[in-house]
């Protein structure tokens, strides 16, 4: 698919109904042959970024505010704001000059080495000392200032994830007419863990000035609930019992009841989980394309007999590589009729390749796969495939097709999208997913295969009984998989956001009282104004 340009036409100064923040800037920006910089769509098949765009064909002019690197903010050599006319609508990008260095402070080191190890429970991974808290300050103060003068009078200011957890806070002392909502994409601890960050006062009071706090799953919500009455006198403005769609009975992340809404000093913030979905037309679309079949034919031919095992997600500690591929190690050694039978591709991209963290992790994983080709693998049989690079979404598809079982099994994962993509992509109705109970999806998936990677005898147990499973199963397990994915999918995610904007407009909290209780499907998409479907052009990788 050729990556769609756009030309960049004159700023204006005319202000937003909705602004959105967002630390990456909805384009990717590439070099054309005369020099000029061109605008193209993200290669990045992950979903959220054209559904986000998609509301702006609801206003009659947004914005979006990201950062963009520059030796000199003063003087970035670029322009800082710039207008989009395209098939979502009509936005203005604000686009923030950050050093290097303060893009390092912010992003790597206080988002990536303080909070990411708290968010994913992994306290022994925090480091404080090299925390530059003043600069995450003025980076989010930064991002609110530009907020604030994009938004018209009463506009819904929009802001996502933990590296701009202060900017509610700063906004809401420039702009208090404006309503503001915030969206967790990661997990959110209890206090225990929570309280360990020395800022958690600062963090918290900044996000009791929205009117929304959204995250994706009722724990998360709870937990963020419990966080702030440990730290401030707040009340409670109301419960109710989970939807039967987000409990997955017995499992680590599923909660029966949540709080929807605090008072902090008379302002009400309604609380709200809504668990992000996939774009299941577009991947039905391309699952079903000649391309995809052809290759999946390709794939089924080169494995023979053997059984596919597909493992998909970033070089993170939170997704557990390193734990799925011993787990796997001891599967061959305790069942050696399996040795030339299975095969197990693990796909795991490297990010953020100058982090000493993932750094660390891809070696463990390059070690143990290698330990494993050793022992096990002969001439005509190759036990691990290995692969650090992207591999490119459409083609994703194809190996989702092609595979037996999608094992999946984070540490710690705020929702985990590849589990749902492997679902839509699973046409002919037929495939296992294994699914570890601390990904946020786990809470809908039930028909999974519920995994724990914290028990070796669970993991190994799981795996066996994944690849070991009848038809009458596999197919009645996947349908459940499916009706699920497809009731619950990325519009019915802009759905909610939509019913909370105007909650929140409305003066009234509450909306969604019980997350899916409220689908009216179809109704609005994820897709461009005029009811087209978005460009999603996702070309080569990430
Ligand atoms: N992905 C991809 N190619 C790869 C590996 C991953 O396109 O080689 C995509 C995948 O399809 C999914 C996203 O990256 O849309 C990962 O999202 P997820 O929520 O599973 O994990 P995250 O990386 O956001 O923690």
């Amino acid at each position: 698919m050729s990556p769609k340009t756009l030309e960049i036409p004159e700023a204006t100064s005319r202000k937003s109904d909705l602004v959105i923040v967002y630390h990456r800037q909805p384009y990717e920006e590439v070099e054309a042959d005369d020099g000029t910089i061109r605008l193209r769509e993200n290669s990045s098949p992950n979903g959220i970024v054209p559904t986000l765009r998609s509301f702006f064909g609801e206003v009659e002019h947004g914005a979006w505010i990201a950062w963009k690197q520059a030796e000199d903010a003063a003087n970035p050599g670029f322009d800082r704001r710039i207008e989009i006319d395209d098939d979502f609508g009509c936005y203005t990008v604000s686009r923030l000059p950050l050093t290097p260095e303060q893009v390092r402070g912010f992003y790597h080191v206080t988002s990536k080495e303080a909070f990411w190890p708290i968010l994913h429970s992994f306290r022994e991974r925090y480091n404080y000392d090299p925390v530059d808290w003043p600069n995450f300050q003025e980076v989010n103060r930064a991002f609110a200032e530009a907020a604030a003068s994009e938004a018209a009078e009463g506009a819904v200011v929009w802001v996502h994830d933990y590296n701009l957890w202060l900017v509610p806070g700063y906004l809401r002392k420039l702009r208090p007419d404006v309503k503001i909502s915030f969206f967790h994409h990661t997990p959110f601890p209890s206090a225990d863990l929570f309280n360990v960050l020395p800022w958690r006062r600062e963090i918290v009071e900044s996000l009791l000035a929205c009117d929304i706090v959204g995250f994706h799953i009722p724990r998360y919500a709870s937990n963020f609930v419990q966080v702030a009455h440990s730290l401030f006198d707040v009340s409670r403005t109301g419960r109710v019992t989970v939807d039967e769609a987000l409990i997955n009975e017995g499992t680590a992340l599923t909660e029966r009841s949540m709080v929807t809404g605090l008072i902090h000093d008379g302002h009400e913030v309604t609380i709200a989980a809504t668990p992000v979905g996939v774009d299941v037309a577009y991947i039905d679309t391309c699952a079903h394309s000649i391309e995809t079949r052809n290759q999946m034919a390709a794939i089924r031919d080169e494995l023979g007999e053997a059984q596919l095992v597909l493992s998909v997600g970033r070089t993170d500690y939170t997704k557990g590589g390193v734990q799925q591929l011993e787990s796997y190690e001891r599967l061959l050694e305790s069942r050696p009729d399996l040795r030339g039978k299975v095969r197990l591709m693990h796909v795991s991209v490297s990010a953020n390749r100058n982090m000493e963290a993932y750094a660390e992790i891809q070696s463990e994983i390059e070690q143990v796969a290698g330990r494993i080709n050793g022992r096990f693998g002969r001439f005509d049989w190759q036990p691990v495939v290995l692969i650090s690079r992207a591999v490119p979404f459409d083609e994703l598809i194809a190996y989702y097709r092609a595979a037996d079982v999608a094992w999946i099994t984070p540490i710690a994962d705020g929702m985990n999208l590849v589990c749902k993509e492997f679902v839509a992509s699973r046409v002919e109705g037929d495939g296992v997913l294994v699914l570890s109970e601390f990904a946020g999806a786990a809470v809908e998936l039930d028909a999974a295969i519920p995994t724990n990677p914290f028990s070796h005898r669970n993991m190994d147990m799981a795996i066996a009984q994944a690849l070991e499973m009848n038809i009458e199963e596999r197919t009645t397990r996947m349908s459940r998989l499916r009706a699920k994915i497809d009731a619950c999918d990325i519009r019915f995610w802009g759905d909610a956001q939509r019913r909370l904007f105007e909650g929140a407009a409305n003066g009234d909290n509450g909306t969604p009282k019980c997350t899916l209780a409220h689908r009216r499907k179809g109704d609005i998409g994820a897709g461009a104004r005029d009811g087209a479907r978005p460009e999603l052009a996702v070309v080569d990788g990430r």
